[in-house]
């Protein structure tokens, strides 16, 4: 499952920083989700919830936000809002659509104790 890879990647930098901070356990998980990546945020969240057991992140609040997606439109020669794949331009309603920004998953910040 995509999710379940990308949960085990999250928690892995998740686990990393808090050692590196000496923290002894993380309390919240911050995680953005490109609109336009394949990554429903629920899974995601049940998956950092399994992958995280065993680790510093057990128990963490987990918060899923969702970061815009963006693609330049070589009909409009400009950067639109994409709000999914496969989605046509909201300007001119083309489908030369370069994905820019938005299909990317990262972790934005932890809380530490
Ligand atoms: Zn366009």
């Amino acid at each position: 499952m995509h999710e379940l890879t990308l949960a085990e990647r999250a928690i892995g930098i998740v686990e990393a920083a808090a050692r590196k901070a000496e923290a002894r356990r993380v309390t919240r998980i911050r995680l953005s989700i490109g609109a336009l990546a394949h990554v429903d945020p629920d899974t995601m969240q049940y998956c950092c919830e399994v992958v995280s057991r065993d680790t510093l992140a057990a128990g963490a609040q987990i918060e899923v936000v969702r970061a815009p997606g963006l693609a330049w439109c070589a009909t409009c020669s400009a950067e639109v809002a994409l709000k999914q794949i496969g989605e046509p331009c909201p300007q001119c309603g083309g489908y030369q659509l370069n994905i820019t920004d938005g299909d990317q998953m990262q972790v934005v910040d932890i809380s530490i104790e």
